[in-house]
């Protein structure tokens, strides 16, 4: 079992801040301060560039690649770290179409976030050639698969909603008639427990500084399913990728495993602060976080909902297609938004009227869940968000 009063006390949580948005960018793990501090002084500082042997930093986007693995089911060796992940979606999307030719159909959804439709966008116009991208809702997902589909491209969660896919049904359904999967677990990693080998999904890839924790800017990650390691050819062929980056070869050949995924030098002092972090996730019982995070997101709807008539639910009852966030409508979200915020309530708004708050059992409460209840009871009973100062939008929201 996992003590969740424990790892509470390893998170800096701002005092009299109840923050609801770790699925947007989690908090610091305390030992974050001092990890990343020494990395800089005692290797950058004093190891220089023998820091790329000494310290172990070639070898980082694999190793700590394995510690995400148990995370979210995956085998070891086939998961690398590095870039964003907006970069991943569009190797993996690349490997998965040059694979799976002469399809050029990409299945996606209404409710993925737009940077992955964007990636697919971009990646078919350089193909040309007829490769397109097929949008439907995220309801319609399954009947879409058909034999013309090279490839599904899905974020497992829906960003706005919290509504989840079954990644297992969607999976199978994709490979009987041919095509291959990528899922994006960017609300899933952390989130609840992903079982990659088990649903058999081909490519999968997810950030790390949301349910993670790793700060913002920290690396993402690509899965490659051990089947696919010798055909999945990289897009993006970067000399870290390569077989043998020091022979300094004039041609491309790509390294085993999911390690050819890698482009270009780590991100070391982000994957010092991720390390911190997956300290505190090494203790982690991830069915004891999936009965956690449903108690408290049914806690928040019940509450909300018994309050706050004029808000409306968005994200499923059904606890087999929940997230772990929890999505309200109403027409005025963003002012809502700005009046929890200036109470210290910490959430977000997704345009056009979606208030959304994410639960990440390793340092949120039931008191906290509470709380935020009250506080949001009250600005909609009094249409305390009513006012100019709450409806001027900010650049980021
Ligand atoms: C957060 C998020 C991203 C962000 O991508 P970056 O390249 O890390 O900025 C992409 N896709 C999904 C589904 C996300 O939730």
């Amino acid at each position: 079992m996992t003590d969740f009063a424990q790892t509470r006390t390893m998170f800096h949580l701002p005092d009299g801040m109840i923050y609801l948005d770790g699925n947007s960018l989690g908090p610091l793990p305390k030992a974050a301060v001092d990890r990343v501090a020494r990395t800089v002084k005692d290797e950058w500082g004093d190891m220089l560039i023998t820091g790329w042997n000494r310290a172990g930093w070639m070898d980082k986007p694999m190793s700590v690649g394995n510690r995400i693995a148990r995370l979210v089911g995956a085998e070891p060796g086939s998961i690398a770290m590095g870039d964003t992940l907006s970069i991943k979606v569009y190797q993996a999307l690349a490997s998965a179409l040059e694979m799976n030719a002469p399809r050029k159909v990409i299945l996606s959804d209404s409710g993925n976030f737009p940077s992955d439709l964007y990636m697919a966008q971009g990646l078919c116009r350089t193909l040309g050639n007829g490769y397109s991208l097929k949008i439907v809702t995220p309801e319609e997902v399954l009947d879409a698969i058909d034999d013309t589909v090279a490839v599904t491209m899905l974020t497992e969660v829906d960003y706005r909603t919290g509504r989840k896919h079954d990644m297992a049904a969607i999976t199978k359904r994709a490979h009987d008639h041919g095509a291959l999967t990528i899922w994006d677990l960017a609300h899933s990693a952390g989130a609840f427990p992903v079982e990659l080998a088990k649903a058999g999904a081909d490519f999968a890839c997810g950030c790390t500084y949301k349910y993670l924790n790793s700060g913002p800017g920290g690396p993402a990650f690509i899965y490659v399913a051990p089947r696919h390691h010798d055909r999945a050819r990289p897009a993006l062929s970067g000399w870290q990728g390569h077989d043998a980056p020091f022979a300094f070869d004039l041609d491309y050949r790509p390294a085993g495993g999911a390690e050819r995924m890698r482009v270009g030098t780590p991100p070391i002092l982000q994957l010092a602060a991720l390390e911190a972090s997956l300290d505190i996730w090494d203790t982690v019982d991830m069915a004891a976080l999936r009965a956690r995070s449903l108690a408290l997101t049914d806690q928040f709807i019940a509450g909300v909902e018994a309050a706050c008539p004029t808000l409306t639910l968005a994200t499923p009852r059904d606890h087999a297609m929940r997230g772990s966030q929890v999505s309200f409508r109403h027409p005025e979200g963003y002012a809502i938004m700005q009046a929890l915020i200036a109470r210290g309530v910490i959430g977000d708004f997704r345009a056009p009227d979606i208030i959304r708050f994410g639960f990440t059992p390793l340092y949120t409460t039931t008191d906290d869940v509470a709380k935020a209840v009250a506080i949001l009871s009250e600005i909609i009973a009094k249409s305390l968000w009513d006012t100019p100062e709450f409806k001027t939008r900010k650049k980021v929201t």
